[in-house]
């Protein structure tokens, strides 16, 4: 077995919060425990959406709650070379074309769709016969997804999953500024960057048989996937901060220690018999993919406190 490459990823869009957090968290105990390597890459494609302040805000945290990367952090938007020869070598092979529809045109067949009760799906208009010469005008990149068959993955943590193949669409992988799209750039940066499994919050889930066929399309090897349960507030909601503060740098500003945090959030979905106090070195030891639950778990401020209260 090749030696572990996990990653966190995130997108600089806003502080480090209680989710993010504990996605990096189990990496990193995961790369520890098993002498892997833990890379950091910033998803800061968005440009318009990503700052810098993010940026900072997200490592300060993560050096807070004492997760160091081993590689990075790498940011995408010094890639953006390698992103364009990628998708240069799909629409030279014919697995990815220009779709020159306008949005205009694609939200009206969208709506028809929506009243006739079918499921908005691109209809292929740009599919065949462009792949050659580029028209002076707008377009955006799809990749030509495979319709046939189904596309299966064994989650690490949830078991099987298959999706059929016609439910996915052509997935827009260049927009038309120019700048690629999220599922087309984690795949080229997992796999250039040699990881071997992706351990992320399970909103991805839906992403992953797209990012499984961009994989194969580019003939890279496809890595083991691990979807964490996502964290609800108590009234089984979504957490947000509703349901108190989910910025990871409040709780230092109210007093709490980053051991507290950090004991915290692995237990939010991981859990080691009915032990609850952990060390940094202790979890180091003890974590493992098998013993995370299949379910949501319910963000506790109050469990919180009584385990700061225990440092
Ligand atoms: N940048 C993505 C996010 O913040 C994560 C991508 C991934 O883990 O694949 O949601």
């Amino acid at each position: 077995m090749s030696r572990l490459r996990v990653r966190f990823a995130p997108s600089p869009t806003g502080y480090l919060h209680i989710g993010g957090a504990r996605t990096a968290l189990f990496n990193y105990l995961l790369a520890r425990r098993e002498k892997g390597v833990f890379v950091l890459r910033i998803e800061d494609t968005d440009v318009a959406r990503s700052t810098q302040e993010s940026v900072d805000a997200i490592l300060q945290a993560m050096d807070w709650l004492g997760m160091h990367c081993d590689e990075g952090p790498v940011y995408q938007s010094d890639r953006f070379d390698l992103y364009r020869a990628k998708i240069d070598q799909l629409l030279t092979e014919g697995k990815a074309y220009r779709c020159y529809c306008s949005a205009d045109d694609l939200e009206r067949k969208r709506e028809d769709a929506l009243k006739e009760g079918r499921k908005p799906k691109y209809d292929g208009t740009c599919r065949e016969g462009q792949q050659g010469t580029a028209e002076d005008r707008p377009f955006v990149v799809r990749f030509k997804a495979p319709q046939e068959g189904e596309t299966t993955f064994v989650d690490r943590i949830k078991g099987s999953i298959t999706f059929q193949n016609d439910e996915l669409d052509d997935l827009i992988i260049q927009r038309t500024d120019g700048t690629p799209t999220y599922n087309f750039v984690v795949v080229v940066d997992d796999a250039e960057m040699g990881i071997n499994l992706v351990l992320r919050g399970d909103d991805h889930i839906n992403n992953t048989p797209r990012q499984i066929m961009l994989y194969e399309a580019l003939g890279y090897p496809v890595p083991d996937f691990a979807h964490v349960p996502m964290i609800l507030g108590a009234d089984k909601s979504r957490l947000s901060k509703r349901h108190g503060a989910t910025s990871v740098m409040a709780y230092k500003e109210m007093g709490y220690l980053p051991e507290a945090l950090v004991n915290y959030l692995v237990r939010l979905g991981w859990s080691h018999g009915d032990q609850e106090i952990f060390s940094m070195d202790e979890l180091i030891q003890l974590f493992n993919l098998e013993n995370i639950g299949k379910s949501a778990s319910v963000f506790n401020p109050e469990k919180l406190l009584w385990l700061n209260s225990h440092y």
